[in-house]
């Protein structure tokens, strides 16, 4: 509790990114929408709105765009079957009834893909926006419509923010025993606020690096008073979120803002981790040259071995035509570098939050910002040369481009896993402590992912797993193990 209520609340736009999560700031545009906050004036809270049932048990921009927001959901299902194949599997046995779920999470088709599976498996779901700006409005009014007590809209202020938690938390004759976060900020607003829920949650399911360090801290410190489950740093988030949607999304982020041609460019990548790694095929696939940049040795060792010239960032930065950072570090790309960069030189960042370029540096009076597209500013030194700065240092792909509702369909059906489990584990199987999701789980999540492909796993014989010592059925490899 007390690492939670650390995070002041001042009110008023201008503390926005201090009082709430970083998480809810960053934008996450992971879709088309069809309406945008300046449609319509009169904020959601001031409007009396009832879907077609007559029930008024939301609150969203306007109820009247759930048919564009339904077919939005159409076209997500379409590439999210693994959470399709487990609504058929569970119709039966329901696993979830009696399950009251209080969620706050990006709302895009894709996560109504994951509420309405939730619903269909037997629960009751509540749900807000983790973040104020990634809400598809006709979206949430789909939902909305469908009978799911929805709050939130794209453009909420920091108000709203913590008024649409506090609609689904704070409910008569309602109270929630599972709680899906994505960033931390509700599971922070029960801690601060509802205390006594904790009595009768089951279980906590958390999405974010944010939100994981969060549930670790109060783990460590001996007061998080419920089982936790890590999403976050499952096998399947990790290798996929992480590896190849950054492999797909780094092209499309840089295209979609700059337009550039990315053969024979000169492109210098830091951090050869999982998302570097994506970063730096992709790249190289278009007929790049791609330097890497690395502190750790086996990583670097991994990019030579890959083919990758590593270097250090100040032996390149005069001659390359895109920097990407992609460390989860602070400060690797710095004035110094920034001031020696050429003309025209593109500078992103991959990473999870907007610490890796030293974007402050560069508000200073003898450099000139020219906002030239959304998310694009060109910085223009004394001498006429410019810097092109893409989403002002914050994460390029979530600003910028979208994000394949493929790899969001394994991270949503993750999550809808490790809710069944915490639910429905005998008493004593999960302690106040955090977990991640067994790994026979995360091998059902990818097994669930292959009849897209046509894919078609091999079975070990008697004979075979018993020389292996392996169950049949699972799991098929140790903890330890790394893929
Ligand atoms: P990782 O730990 O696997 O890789 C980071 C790499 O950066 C490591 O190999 C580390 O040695 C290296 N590194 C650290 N400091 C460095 C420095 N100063 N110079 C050069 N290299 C340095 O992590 P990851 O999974 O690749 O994630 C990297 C970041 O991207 C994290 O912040 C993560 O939250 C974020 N992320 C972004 C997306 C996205 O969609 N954009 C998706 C997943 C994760």
């Amino acid at each position: 509790m007390q690492e939670f209520t650390k995070f002041p609340t001042k009110t008023g736009r201008r503390s926005l990114s201090r009082s709430i999560s970083q998480s809810s700031t960053d934008s996450y545009s992971s879709a088309a929408s069809y309406t945008d906050s300046s449609d319509d004036e009169v904020s959601p809270r001031e409007k009396q709105q009832t879907n077609s049932k007559g029930s008024s048990n939301f609150c969203v921009k306007n109820i009247k765009q759930a048919e564009f927001g339904r077919r939005e959901i159409e076209i997500a299902e379409q590439d999210m079957s693994a959470l399709i194949s487990l609504r058929k599997r569970a119709q039966g046995e329901k696993p979830l009834a009696g399950a009251k779920i209080v969620g706050c999470t990006h709302i895009t088709a894709q996560t109504a893909v994951l509420i309405e599976t939730l619903c269909a498996l037997g629960a009751q779901c509540r749900w807000s926006a983790c973040n104020i700006y990634s809400t598809q409005n006709e979206v949430a009014a789909a939902l909305a419509e469908a009978g799911v007590a929805v709050f939130a809209w794209k453009g909420e202020s920091e108000d709203d923010f913590w008024w649409c938690i506090d609609r689904c938390v704070n409910v008569e004759g309602w109270q929630a025993n599972m709680i899906l976060d994505d960033g931390g900020d509700l599971t922070h607003w029960v801690y601060k606020k509802y205390p006594n829920i904790f009595k009768k949650i089951r279980g906590i399911v958390e999405e974010s690096v944010t939100g994981v360090h969060r549930l670790y801290q109060l783990s460590k410190a001996g007061k998080l008073c419920v089982p936790a489950m890590n999403v976050n740093d499952s096998v399947t988030k990790q290798k996929f979120d992480n590896l190849y949607c950054c492999r797909e999304s780094i092209l499309d982020g840089l295209k979609r803002t700059t337009d550039v041609m990315f053969g024979g460019k000169q492109v210098v990548v830091c951090g050869y981790g999982e998302v570097g790694k994506g970063c730096c095929a992709a790249l190289k696939a278009l007929g790049a040259i791609v330097y890497v940049t690395e502190i750790d040795p086996i990583c670097a060792l991994q990019a030579c071995m890959d083919g990758f010239r590593v270097v250090k960032l100040s032996e390149v930065i005069r001659q390359v035509d895109v920097v990407i950072t992609c460390t989860g570090n602070k400060n690797v790309v710095t004035r110094e570098h920034l001031d020696r960069m050429k003309n025209s030189c593109i500078v992103c960042n991959m990473g999870h939050s907007n610490t890796e370029i030293d974007v402050t540096s560069l508000r200073t009076p003898e450099l000139t910002w020219e906002r030239v597209r959304s998310q694009v500013d060109h910085v223009i030194w004394p001498d006429g040369k410019r810097v092109v700065l893409l989403a002002e240092g914050r994460l390029l792909n979530l600003s910028c481009s979208t994000v394949p509702t493929f790899v969001l369909s394994i991270t949503a059906t993750t999550q809808a896993l490790a809710l069944i489990e915490l639910y429905n584990a005998p008493e004593g199987r999960y302690k106040q402590d955090v977990y991640l999701l067994p790994k026979k789980m995360d091998e059902y999540v990818a097994s669930l992912h292959l009849p897209s492909f046509d894919a078609h796993l091999t079975e070990l014989t008697d004979d075979q797993a018993k020389y292996l010592g392996l169950n049949k059925n699972g799991p098929f490899k140790p903890n330890y193990y790394r893929y």
